[in-house]
């Protein structure tokens, strides 16, 4: 029996993914200690993990969080320095009482990788987005304002390297913090046919495949079904709804638009009786019925609807979710949205709900994950290791 200290940023499209997984190691006699914020509690225990809230040791999330996340870097890695130095005495105490065989973190969680680097714990990455390296990070084409903010952000990066290294922490440059070398262990919750350049990854990295909780039993119905979200992040986007609204209007489909919480449904102007607009949706349950699903591109909302074999048009907001965009792309399992405007909107959906290939591709990816090994095959990717 193995004690693994589990790490996650608070994020649902991190931290779903990796419940299963986290089901399987506890159903195997593991104990999985995994520090998320209170928000993710219930779960985690229902995944059966003992929890250990970072509340306390969190920065304050910024009010331009939406601005921030995938976008501004140097606060980023700001807020990552801010967390990963206050959770160091507790991640102390904890790792002399406790005696963790492994560490697992995200990706993105950083301080995952640096509390086991510092306290010489093995460790293994979880990917919940692609698996990264030189080859494939090239897909993410940062935009200008991405690269400038980077650029003017490089003294505040600096800064904050130098407050990991006074703390003890390995962070030689903040490319040592945000990469893995290629020789890292690494679970990936997509496919290898999935991920880009797949040839690049060797035996270390695990494609198990995308964890969904439940997959629904596919709805047939009358009319079309266009379903709309940018996600849980990134969605405070009146604009952008309100021209899905005026492309969705008089075109013969229904529609399910999820707008987030901080949207108000009557600041998007009239709505026709073939659309309705909700804070938050199922999402795999009304992908159970979509034809088409206009998608911001995140990684989860992204295998989501190729699992249901529901073609899509690709919407990206940030470099990250433009690697998943332009891999759909390629695979043939959906359009990318050129501009945002009502015409673009209304032409891109209609493309893919005329043209069958979509739908062939998207199934063809469904076909493909199913035959991934899921967290049977990262719990035992895991036991090699411990
Ligand atoms: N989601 C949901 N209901 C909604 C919108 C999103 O259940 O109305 C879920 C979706 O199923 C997915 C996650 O939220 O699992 C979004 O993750 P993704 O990686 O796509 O995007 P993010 O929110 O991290 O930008």
């Amino acid at each position: 029996m193995a004690c693994i200290f589990f790490f996650s940023i608070p994020a649902h499209g991190h931290v779903n993914p990796t419940l299963a997984l986290v089901r399987e190691l506890t159903a195997r006699r593991h104990r999985v200690i995994y520090y998320e914020t209170e928000e993710f509690r219930e779960k985690i225990e229902a995944a059966g993990a003992e929890f250990v809230s970072i509340e306390p040791y969190m920065p304050p999330v910024p009010e331009n969080i939406d601005r921030i996340a995938g976008r501004d870097f140097a606060s980023l890695i700001e807020m990552v320095t801010d967390t990963t130095i206050s959770l160091d005495e507790r991640i102390a105490q904890d790792v002399a009482q406790q005696e963790p065989d492994l560490i697992i973190g995200d990706s993105v969680c950083f301080w995952g990788k640096l509390l086991a680097k510092k306290h010489a714990v093995p460790f293994i990455c979880s990917t919940t987005t692609f698996a990264f390296n030189e080859r494939s990070s090239a897909r993410m084409k940062p935009q200008l304002p991405e690269i400038l903010r980077m650029v003017f952000g490089m003294p505040r990066i600096e800064k904050s390297m130098q407050r990991l290294r006074d703390h003890g922490y390995a962070a030689e440059s903040f490319v040592d913090v945000i990469q893995n070398d290629a020789k890292t262990d690494t679970i990936v919750y997509t496919s290898r046919l999935f991920q880009p350049e797949n040839e690049t990854f060797g035996a270390n990295y695990a494609f198990v495949g995308p964890s969904v909780m439940a997959k629904y039993p596919r709805k047939s119905h009358a009319k079309p079904l266009v379903y709309i979200s940018l996600g849980t992040v990134l969605h405070n986007a009146p604009r952008f709804y309100r021209s899905c609204i005026r492309a969705l209007c008089g075109m013969d489909c229904d529609a399910i638009i999820s707008v987030g919480g901080k949207v108000d449904p009557s600041s998007l102007g009239d709505i026709p009786a073939n659309v309705q607009i909700f804070p938050r949706v199922n999402q795999l349950e009304v992908l159970a019925s979509a034809d088409v699903f206009l998608t911001h591109c995140g990684m989860n909302s992204v295998s989501e609807s190729l699992l249901c074999g529901v073609p899509m048009v690709l919407f990206p907001q940030h470099s990250e979710q433009e690697a998943v965009c332009s891999r759909a792309e390629e695979l043939g399992a959906g359009l990318r949205l050129k501009h945002a405007n009502v015409r673009s909107i209304r032409r891109a959906l209609e493309a893919v709900l005329a043209d069958s290939r979509y739908k062939a591709a998207a199934e063809a990816v469904a076909e493909d994950f199913s035959c991934c090994g899921g967290a049977k095959e990262a719990a035992d990717f895991i036991e090699e290791r411990v």
